[in-house]
């Protein structure tokens, strides 16, 4: 399934972006391997979620821990921050939080897969992770989240926020 050569794929999942292409086409793949259907990217709904599966209303992120703040040992501020970042930081989390409300508000449901579930030292086989979405599209629950469990939700951060 792999259209790019060695050096490209090397490149994309050394980037740092605010799409997160390389685990996301990791987790992609492996979904689609296991029969799973979904939509890319829907700009109609709030945050255009990364994964979109209509069919059970449900619509995945795949966030990247550094600019998503995950709070795991893949998204530590750089010692030298001025409060610069950790303000940016906690504006990105705010951001999160208040898509994962428009959507939950809007009926779907909405799981949110970290960076460091599908690479570095704590990476999972992608179909162990593939095998989780799938069970939580088949539940009834609204939130779903794979990565940290130390790590707090995005709509748990905005409630312990002022
Ligand atoms: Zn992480």
């Amino acid at each position: 399934m792999d259209t790019v050569d060695k050096a490209t794929r090397s490149r994309i999942m050394a980037s740092v972006g605010q799409r997160d292409t390389g685990v996301e086409m990791v987790l992609r793949s492996a979904l689609h391997r296991m029969g799973l259907r979904y939509r890319l990217h829907v700009r109609s709904l709030p945050g255009s979620p990364d994964i979109v599966f209509p069919r059970y209303r449900a619509v995945v992120f795949v966030h990247g821990c550094y600019w998503h703040a995950h709070g795991c040992h893949r998204s530590t501020i750089p010692k030298s921050s001025n409060g610069f970042w950790a303000e940016k930081f906690t504006a990105n989390k705010l951001r999160d939080a208040k898509k994962e409300a428009a959507l939950l508000g809007a009926g779907w449901r909405v799981m949110t897969v970290w960076e460091c579930t599908l690479r570095g030292k704590t990476a999972r086989q992608p179909e162990e992770v593939s095998a989780s979405i799938r069970k939580w599209l088949h539940s009834r629950a609204r939130r779903g989240r794979v990565g940290d469990p130390s790590a707090p939700l995005a709509t748990d951060l905005a409630a312990a926020m002022p």
